[in-house]
């Protein structure tokens, strides 16, 4: 469904991502893991488009969508939570909701009931419904930034550090939508540095050093490898 050839991204002089292969099959739930600055949240926007390529090809179901801009990506079923959330600080939550949207707004009874299940999904965002997203905790801002990605209708999710910074009560309830979005069968491309939990929700799995793959298997069997437990998991 997603496959990238030998992808490379620049910073100028600096090369974050140095030619990476990785695949993501439909209904597959596929982590990447990685020390700070390995270039995971670089991959993830050269997938979406919001870093151009040096080097290599992004396809979407077979099609070459390298040189595409970021908002005809969306149109082809990819969507992005992003790292540190990026919601409108000074939209309300229902507002950051019409804006995950914006492609279907002509079709209002079916956002409408997209957003009555995104309320479900986190009954926190019902309540604060008409609250600016700014005013919101942390994890409410985190909560939002995945409903919002959602309300494009995505037929894949990039999830960059949805944990990040967030109370362990809250990063339950965030892998629990994880997984639940699993079972619906979406596919999902997740960045971590919560290695456990993320390998644990994991299908498949790579690790992404100084923007290598060194490593790749299923999340079992990187949670139960040696080198992954000494450098990720702070276990041996
Ligand atoms: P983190 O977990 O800290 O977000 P990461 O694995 O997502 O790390 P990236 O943020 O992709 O890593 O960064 C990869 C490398 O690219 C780092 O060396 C970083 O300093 C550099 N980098 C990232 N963004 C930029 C930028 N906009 N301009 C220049 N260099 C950048």
């Amino acid at each position: 469904m997603l496959k990238l050839e030998s992808v490379r991204v620049s910073y100028g002089a600096i090369e974050a991502v140095k030619g990476v292969d990785l695949h993501v099959g439909k209904g597959e739930v596929v982590t990447i893991i990685g020390a700070n600055g390995a270039g995971k949240s670089t991959l993830l926007k050269a997938i979406c488009g919001l870093e151009p390529l040096s080097g290599g090809r992004v396809l979407l179901d077979g099609q070459d969508c390298s040189n595409l801009p970021a908002h005809k990506r969306v149109r082809l079923g990819l969507a992005m939570s992003p790292e540190g959330r990026g919601v409108f600080a000074d939209q309300t939550v229902l507002e950051n909701l019409w804006l995950g949207a914006y492609m279907r707004r002509a079709d209002r009874s079916g956002v409408e009931a997209d957003i009555e299940r995104e309320f479900a999904r986190f009954p926190r965002l019902r309540e604060r419904q008409h609250q600016l997203a700014g005013t919101l905790s942390g994890g409410e801002q985190q909560m939002l930034a995945i409903s919002r990605a959602l309300m494009s209708e995505p037929s894949i999710l990039l999830l960059d550090e949805p944990s990040l910074g967030l109370a362990p009560l809250v990063i339950r309830d965030i892998f629990t939508a994880i997984r639940q979005l699993r079972s619906s069968g979406l596919t999902i491309v997740l960045v971590e540095q919560m290695a456990k939990q993320a390998l644990g929700v994991a299908d498949r799995a790579y690790v992404l050093e100084i923007g290598r793959v060194t490593m790749e298997g299923s999340g079992l069997e990187l949670l139960n490898d040696d080198k992954v437990r000494a450098a990720y998991l702070g276990t041996h």
